[in-house]
């Protein structure tokens, strides 16, 4: 007999104890799936309500996830997450047609002008896929348990709550007709993205606003698919070439499923945003890239037209900092932090705080946003301290870097450039940045030793002026 997707795929992990009857998640994207797949193992039903019209395929970008032009890297921690809350998710990638990564040898990075030397990083090959391939993928196997419902073109619009608790969502589902709906639910989950609304909700309902944390970066991304010439990058799958001090503006390229490459230009501030015309597009390109690389760009053929995204500023919303907040609630992904898109870590910190929640509910859920948010702390605070100390390096950034801040980023360009020619260096460096170990360890004794014996920061290798691409100036 023929089982239906759902009835393969019911609960994965049986060993967290009940929590409740329902859950409800706010947001099904990336965030607000993950979540779902968690809280599956814990409460009776769970349902997504996502206000988007949701696609039925795999690979198709959606409104309101307009990121998912960009190039979207999944870093090493957030595939080995991902397997473990999906068994088989990297499989159903390349299933799906997307590339295989050997991580840190088919990646060309260059960081401060510097070329990280390619030296072998986790002890599994990964893959490399679209956004809406990710995301879709997720989608499928989140649709596909038992007690998990997603519903989708249905709004949230308010929190329910009685006694100090949030007792369940006010929506609006399109499905139901206009007027909107109560829904009841033992907890709420808002993975809702950084427009969510949880501080206004929470204000209403007499509790304080989260405190924010923010590092305005202004930055401006173009991207669009180019078909490459065969061979025009060799085995590579991902190339990268980042800001710097003194050239605000770079290059991610991600290889993809449809045997294109996902082509990011970025700049920070007015003066290096990214031309939105094929020919700007490609001089932009050769001012972030080594020659073969803009060259292999200008010979390329797209296959879709240019897209763009303003990202203001990096956000931190101290949930973990308020004095009251009420039981049933929890805040999750980009609602929780926003990441400046440029160091690729949302996802990833989005499945590590699904794997915290997975980890806080087999404890039960007595006090659990307290401890929901000291767990997710962590992995939320590895990547802010690596994305913002990387903007407040820069002079374009227009914020002054605490000073345990400025003495790391002397560090940090001394380690970047003992990363070009020494493996081990290399090695912690990508598996610092994959999220795979914890920022401390580029300060471990063995790998000081090797950064500071190097001497003083040698300059990086010459780079074309940026006097083209619309709004290009040099930076002094
Ligand atoms: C340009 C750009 C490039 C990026 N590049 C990378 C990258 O390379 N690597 C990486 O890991 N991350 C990247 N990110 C970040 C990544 O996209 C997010 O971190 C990731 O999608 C997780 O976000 P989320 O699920 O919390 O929210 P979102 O993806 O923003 O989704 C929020 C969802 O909530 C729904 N929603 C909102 N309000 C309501 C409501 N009231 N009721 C019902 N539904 C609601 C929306 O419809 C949406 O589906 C990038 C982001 C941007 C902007």
């Amino acid at each position: 007999m023929a089982v239906s997707p759902k009835q393969s795929s019911s609960r994965i992990d049986r060993g967290a104890p009940r929590a409740g009857e329902h859950a409800i998640v706010i947001g099904a994207s990336m965030a607000g799936l993950l979540a779902a797949r968690v809280l599956s193992d814990s409460y009776d039903r769970v349902t997504v309500l996502d206000r988007d019209r949701l696609p039925e395929g795999v690979s198709e970008n959606r409104r309101a996830v307009p990121q998912g032009r960009h190039a979207h890297g999944l870093q090493l921690g957030g595939q080995l997450a991902l397997e473990g809350l999906l068994p088989g998710f990297r499989d159903e990638t390349m299933a799906e047609n997307a590339p295989a990564l050997r991580a840190g040898l088919e990646t060309r990075f260059k960081i401060s002008g510097h070329d990280v030397a390619r030296t072998p990083v986790g002890s599994e090959p990964g893959s490399v896929a679209s956004r809406p391939l990710l995301e879709g993928i997720v989608r499928r196997r989140v649709r596909a348990i038992d007690n998990v419902t997603v519903r989708e073109q249905c709004g949230v619009v308010d929190l329910l709550s009685a006694g100090g608790r949030v007792t369940g969502v006010r929506a609006k589902d399109r499905a139901a007709g206009s007027e909107p709906v109560d829904l009841r639910a033992d907890l709420v989950v808002a993975a809702s993205g950084r427009g969510g609304k949880v501080p206004k909700w929470l204000e209403a309902m007499g509790y304080e606003a989260p405190a924010e944390e923010r590092v305005d970066v202004d930055i401006m991304y173009a991207s669009r698919n180019l078909r490459m010439r065969p061979g025009a990058l060799g085995d590579d799958k991902i190339v990268l070439d980042a800001a710097h001090p003194g050239r605000p503006r770079g290059v991610a390229m991600l290889a993809d499923e449809n045997g294109t490459w996902n082509v990011t230009l970025y700049g920070y501030g007015e003066a290096h945003r990214p031309p939105t015309d094929a020919a700007g597009f490609t001089a932009f390109a050769a001012t972030v890239t080594d020659p073969d690389v803009a060259a292999a760009i200008a010979q390329a053929e797209p296959t879709n037209e240019i897209a763009t995204h303003g990202y203001p500023a990096s956000v931190r919303r101290r949930y973990d900092k308020l004095r009251r907040f009420p039981e049933g609630l929890l805040v999750m992904g980009d609602a929780l932090c926003s990441f400046n898109p440029i160091y690729g870590q949302g996802m990833t910190v989005a499945a590590l705080e699904a794997v915290a929640l997975r980890d806080v509910l087999r404890s039960g859920d007595a006090k659990l946003a307290k401890r929901f948010f000291k767990a997710a702390d962590g992995p939320v605070d590895h990547a802010w301290k690596l994305s913002t100390g990387g903007d407040l390096a820069l002079p374009e950034v227009e914020q002054t870097a605490p000073l345990p801040d400025r003495v790391i980023d002397r560090y940090m360009k001394r380690l970047v450039a003992t990363a070009a020619h020494d493996e081990v260096v290399a090695r912690t460096f990508f598996e610092v940045t994959g999220m795979l170990r914890p920022p401390t360890a580029l300060l471990a004794p063995a790998i000081a030793r090797r950064v500071l014996r190097r001497g003083a920061v040698q300059r990086p290798a010459a780079q074309p002026p940026l006097t083209t691409g619309a709004g290009a100036t040099a930076h002094a």
